[in-house]
């Protein structure tokens, strides 16, 4: 007998893999899995009037709507603290803690069985499948594809004065009215060929020589940290150094004060620019000590999106899945005109757990 907590993870086990509300639905009936309904029915009585007799199929008689309902439901999302880093830079991917008052915690108020990754994957799947049944084209970069400069989303359009109609992008920034940014037009056949190819690439070197691979992805990051390194430990070494100066002169300072050789405005005001010196460095020397270890988790993260990679043995299309795994955003540049007419455009591809990779 399933529990509450598994017909849901179950749920988005499925969404995850690609399968929508209705897909989701058949397969709940035909596996005879509880509907949450039955299952209060059966423990607490509830609902007697529309359980009690009704035949067996009722027990897991789900419908499209109840599926679709779970699947937005934020609160399965899984008990733990979200908005905890920030990648300072994506080709190293450093994650740099932010303060704690910005951490917003999920409370395990319900039965919370689903990550937040999960959640966010399956909300995106919902959205792009919404997005083809209105113009009957998959959106499978939906929700990836941003603006190099304002960091907005670039908005899907389709030209269909031309002879054979064509989709595209556009920056939503510039769309609508808004003239807020320039138009980062890029043709969606441009994008796709582009991503297809880099992943195509990438994928024959998993395949081919997954220990070079690693190295390459270690080398290319490790010359930022090396010097990124450097420059923390010198930094650390001085504010640790400027703490117990502080420290040193804050004490001297009571003891002037209890003498009484300074006057009680002065050690107020004292005193404050001191305390507030102390709480700037305790938190700067925070900050340097998580950055530092946070750099050691890059070997383990190149290693992670090389697995995810040789999961997709030479892709010949792409899918939604197939971006959402390796894939944490694509940034698309103004196009730049030379002079002999040629348009030359730079898209960068940011993947999961590593970052920029050229
Ligand atoms: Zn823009």
């Amino acid at each position: 007998m399933l529990h509450n907590r598994q017909y849901q993870e179950k749920i988005f086990d499925l969404a995850v893999l690609g399968r929508g509300a209705a897909s989701i639905t058949r397969i709940l009936v035909e596996e005879k899995v509880p509907t949450p309904g039955w299952l209060n029915y059966d423990r607490y009585g509830t609902f007697a009037n529309i359980y009690a007799g009704a035949p067996a199929e009722k027990a897991y008689a789900w419908t499209i709507a109840q599926v679709k309902s779970i699947l937005k439901e934020k609160t399965y999302i899984g008990h733990s603290v979200h908005n905890k880093q920030s990648n300072i830079s994506f080709k190293n991917k450093k994650k740099v803690r932010k303060p704690q008052e910005e951490w917003y915690r999920v409370e395990n108020t319900h039965e919370a069985i689903i990550s937040e990754e999960v959640f966010q994957k399956v909300q995106e799947l919902i959205a792009s499948r919404r997005r083809k049944r209105r113009n009957g084209m998959t959106q499978i970069f939906a929700g990836l594809i941003k603006c190099a400069d304002c960091g907005w989303s670039l908005a899907y359009g389709e030209n269909r004065q031309n002879k054979n109609p064509y989709g595209y992008y556009h920056c939503s920034k510039n769309g609508q009215g808004l003239r807020q940014c320039s138009m980062h037009y890029i043709r969606y056949d441009v994008l796709y060929a582009y991503v297809l190819a880099r992943l195509q690439y990438w994928s024959m070197l998993a395949q081919k020589d997954e220990d070079k691979l690693l190295k390459r992805l270690l080398n290319a990051s490790d010359r930022e940290r090396n010097s990124a390194k450097k420059k923390q430990a010198a930094e650390l070494k001085k504010a640790e150094k400027r703490k117990v100066e502080v420290d040193g002169l804050f004490a001297k300072m009571y003891e002037d004060w209890s003498a009484g050789r300074i006057t009680e405005y002065n050690f107020n005001m004292l005193s404050e620019k001191y305390q507030n010196e102390q709480k700037e460095l305790e938190i700067k020397i925070r900050q340097l000590h998580e950055t530092m270890e946070a750099a050691v988790q890059t070997a383990a993260d190149a290693e992670k999106w090389i697995a995810l990679m040789k999961q997709y043995v030479n892709p010949v299309e792409l899918t939604a899945e197939l971006l959402n795994t390796l894939i944490e955003k694509i940034t698309v540049h103004e196009a730049v005109k030379s002079e002999d007419g040629s348009r030359e455009q730079e898209v960068e591809i940011y993947y999961r757990f590593i970052g920029k990779i050229d």
